[in-house]
């Protein structure tokens, strides 16, 4: 036999011909040394698997067709879904078992590889997390979380729209919504809340109110205080307080201090009115 009719194992050297082989790059094996060679090894009983048996792969990972079972249930993968958890491969169903959530408005599992949305630890099946208002899917929209419930973009905008007690204005944006403060219930502009008197600002600063208009103490004090006849400074309520800790005055110089700044600030005319 002339060297250009042999066909012989590329490993071994043994013939081939008349023989079961395997190509491999172009390359010739007898069965045995491919499998020795080649071979992948079974994730499931760790022996190699021969050409006789279908090699199925996931991810770098080799299964023979017999040995490609759920790890929980050990009901066959093939052609069927199934996912991944660490290293275990899971029918769906023992996967939804053991590690899907539920979704928050049906109670029902979420399935692996369905689609669904989470929210602070909550999850829901993408069909299940509607907009408190439209019942619409919120879906990849931005929404706002308020109360217990949750609002597409447009309707919180419906839902708490605001109009500004001062300028009458309607709020529609979020971000207008976001510059207003509460006062007695009803939304302000924060340029709006302002002192009757003076114009000023309010936000954040101490204030008074009388029939319902908001003042600053300044002006609330200027306008509604009864007045020091001895400096002319409004007497607020601090003062009055001083004074009921000068009991030791004879009656007349009590009355006169009614209407006197703080007792001690204004000793000068105190003492002119008790001769
Ligand atoms: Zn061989
Ligand atoms: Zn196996
Ligand atoms: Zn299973
Ligand atoms: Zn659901
Ligand atoms: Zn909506
Ligand atoms: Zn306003
Ligand atoms: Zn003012
Ligand atoms: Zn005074």
């Amino acid at each position: 036999m002339s060297t250009s009719e042999r066909f012989d194992c590329h490993y071994c050297k043994d013939s081939l011909l008349g023989k079961k082989y395997i190509m491999k790059e172009d390359t010739q094996y007898c069965t045995k040394c491919y499998e020795n060679l080649f071979a992948n090894c079974c994730e499931g009983c760790s022996s190699p698997i021969n050409c006789n048996s279908k090699d199925l792969s996931y991810k770098d990972r080799h299964w023979h067709e017999q040995c490609f079972q759920c790890a929980k249930c050990s009901r066959s993968l093939v052609d069927k879904a199934f996912a991944a958890k660490d290293d275990l491969l899971l029918c769906t169903e023992c996967y939804a078992h053991d590690y899907s959530s539920k979704c928050s408005t049906c109670k029902k599992t979420i399935m692996p590889g369905s689609r669904k949305m989470e929210y602070k630890g909550n999850s829901w099946h993408e069909t299940c997390f509607l907009c408190h208002r439209c019942q619409q899917p919120i879906g990849t929209k931005s929404f706002i979380p308020k109360d217990s419930g949750y609002f597409c973009v447009a309707c919180f905008e419906k839902q708490f729209a605001y109009q500004c007690c001062a300028c009458k204005k309607v709020g529609t944006s979020l971000c207008d919504f976001l510059y207003t403060l509460t006062y007695q219930d009803k939304p302000w502009h924060r340029e709006c809340f302002v002192c009757i008197g003076c114009r000023k600002q309010l936000s954040g600063q101490r204030f008074t109110t009388r029939e319902n208009y908001p003042y600053c103490l300044e002006c609330f004090s200027n306008l509604y205080a009864k007045k020091c006849v001895g400096c002319t400074k409004p007497i607020t309520s601090e003062s009055r307080i001083v004074l009921m800790f000068s009991f030791t005055l004879t009656p007349l110089i009590q009355f006169s201090c009614l209407y006197l700044h703080v007792f001690k600030y204004c000793q000068k005319n105190l003492v002119t009115i008790s001769h």
